[in-house]
This record gives structure tokens, sequence and C-alpha cells, in this order.
């Protein structure tokens, strides 16, 4: 399963979700990239070399990383990717890849979701430094302010998650997605969903779906 979206969609929620209770793997390219960094794999030292220069990954170690995780982990396993691919180029990559493993994807979720509520959602989102746990200052706040509740590291507020850069963002993501909507629904594997919706709402009617 795929789950498509603009940032602050929802999409990683409810994956975790999904992944606890429907024992689905969840594979998120930040926390994918996040861990190779962390270990110092060979791919790990590559991304970094362009995270620290300031710059995206690029879409090929992107890739990668993406499929090292699917053919250790997902060969016997439903898997969801959060996040990715974000373009069509990796799309194709994927699903050419996937085929040589005799593996499908065969649903994409599209979280149609507003622009006040990815503004909302996102200016108050605060993100652990340590694991990269998900808060929310009015929604999620945690236990203790800027303070994870998991690992008690400190919370900061991703420097785009500001209204002028998330609008920009989200003109990106359009741009990108426009292209990949199509491709899946030409494939007959995409089914639309609101990303409005509160977190249980949207699970509810994802598992409908499923
Ligand atoms: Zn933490």
């Amino acid at each position: 399963m795929v789950l498509l979206g603009p940032p602050g969609a929802g999409k990683g929620t409810q994956a975790v979700m999904l992944a606890e209770r429907l024992n689905y793997l969840h594979l998120s390219t930040g926390d994918i990239l996040r861990e190779n960094v962390k270990q110092g794999t060979e791919i790990g030292k590559k991304a970094k070399s362009y995270m620290d220069k300031g710059e995206l990954v690029p879409d090929d170690i992107v890739i990668e990383m993406m499929l090292d995780e699917i053919k250790t982990d997902a060969k016997d396993r439903d898997f969801i990717l959060d996040g990715f691919p974000r373009t069509i180029y990796q799309a194709g990559k994927i699903d050419a890849a996937l085929e040589k493993l005799k593996l499908d994807i065969d649903l994409v979720i599209y979280f149609k979701t507003s622009l006040k509520i990815v503004l909302f959602r996102l200016t108050g989102r605060r993100l652990c430094r340590e694991c990269g746990e998900n808060y929310h200052i009015v929604n999620m706040p945690p236990k203790k302010e800027g303070v994870c509740d998991k690992c008690k590291s400190e919370l900061y507020r991703r420097k785009d998650d500001v209204e002028e850069t998330i609008k920009k963002r989200l003109e990106v993501f359009e741009g990108q997605t426009k292209e990949l909507i199509d491709y899946y629904k030409g494939k007959g594997v995409l089914k639309e969903i609101s990303g409005d919706l509160d977190a249980e709402e949207v699970y509810e009617k994802l598992s409908v779906i499923i």
C-alpha cells in the first residue's frame, strides 16, 4: 500500500495505526533515512553528505534504501510506503523492482487535504531531535513542553514548517503529484480519502477500503 498526500495530511499517523492494529510493516523514508545515517551504513554515509550540505537526498539514494528495506523485511508481509514514491520517476523504479520480487502495490490512498488544515497541523508540529517522534502543540502535546515523552530529548520546530514555506512545499507537492495520481488511477489502484478528518475517522474509512 502507498499513502500519498501533502505534508500534514496525516499519512504518518495512519501508517502507525495500521502497523499497530493490522500488523502492516510501516516503511517511512524519514525513519529509514535516519536509521541508515545513525548506523553509518554505506548508503547512509552517502545520504549524509547531501544532508550536511542542506541538500535534498537524491531520488536514487532514497529508492535504493527503500528497496533494501523491502527486500529484507517485506517479502512475507503487507507493507505501507509512507511518503514514497513522491514522483512518477520513483514510482516507476519501485514498480520495476517489486515486479522482480513478485510483489505488487495494490492500493494507493490519496489524502486530499485543505490548505487550512495543513497550515494548522504543520505550524503546530514539533519533532524529537533524537527519535523523530511527532507532536502537535494543540492536538498532541507532549507531557512536558519541549520534551519528548518517549526519549526525553529536545523537541524542535522544523525550519520549513512556517506558513510561506509550507505553501511552497504544497505547490511542489501538487506539481509532482498530479502525474503520480494519474499513474495510479491508470492502474486502477487509487482511492481518495479526506485528510481533513480526525485520525480515527480517517482510520475508519481506510479500514473499509482495505
Ligand atoms: Zn524522542
